[in-house]
């Protein structure tokens, strides 16, 4: 698939998970090994990877990469960060296309595929499931759903940078 410019993808240390979860949340390409230290593998990650940490030494060792130093202690704050220094617009997101747990994209599956194993509730009320190939996690549109774009709207909020 051809990469355009504006392809934007990460490779996060173990002291940002939920930072990476978020990244995976709106759609971007989010590498992150739970369990390996930042300074032991970032390095080896694809050279097209912004790499992401909050390690001094990780830093002054990468300066010949697209890297981002994370101030902030708070996730949400991180996100914000990111957006504000990388210049991040809604229309580079994709948010809820990638398996938050695999970082890979999931697919629109048959809604009579998915019975018995999605609560009934769910099957009956919901009309789109998604399913991640890898884990086999099924995605559907719910509260949850809500509830994050109200957080990714305010992660653009210009108002309060
Ligand atoms: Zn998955």
């Amino acid at each position: 698939m051809p990469s355009d410019d504006r392809d934007i993808c990460f490779a996060a240390e173990d002291t940002l998970g939920k930072l990476s979860k978020w990244l995976r949340i709106l759609g971007f390409d989010t590498v992150y090994p739970a369990g390996f230290a930042g300074g032991s593998w970032i390095h080896t990650a694809e050279e097209n990877r912004i790499l992401l940490t909050r390690t001094r030494h990780v830093r002054d060792r990468n300066t010949d990469r697209k890297l981002v130093f994370v101030n902030s202690n708070d996730p949400f704050e991180q996100v914000r960060e990111l957006i504000q220094i990388l210049g991040i617009v809604p229309a580079d997101t994709k948010p809820f296309s990638r398996c938050t747990r695999c970082n890979i994209q999931i697919r629109q599956v048959d809604r009579d595929s998915v019975r018995g194993r999605v609560p009934d509730y769910v099957w009956e009320t919901s009309t789109i499931f998604q399913i991640c190939s890898r884990c086999r996690r099924i995605y559907w549109p719910g509260s949850h759903i809500k509830r994050s774009y109200d957080i990714i709207e305010r992660f653009f909020d210009a108002e309060s940078f």
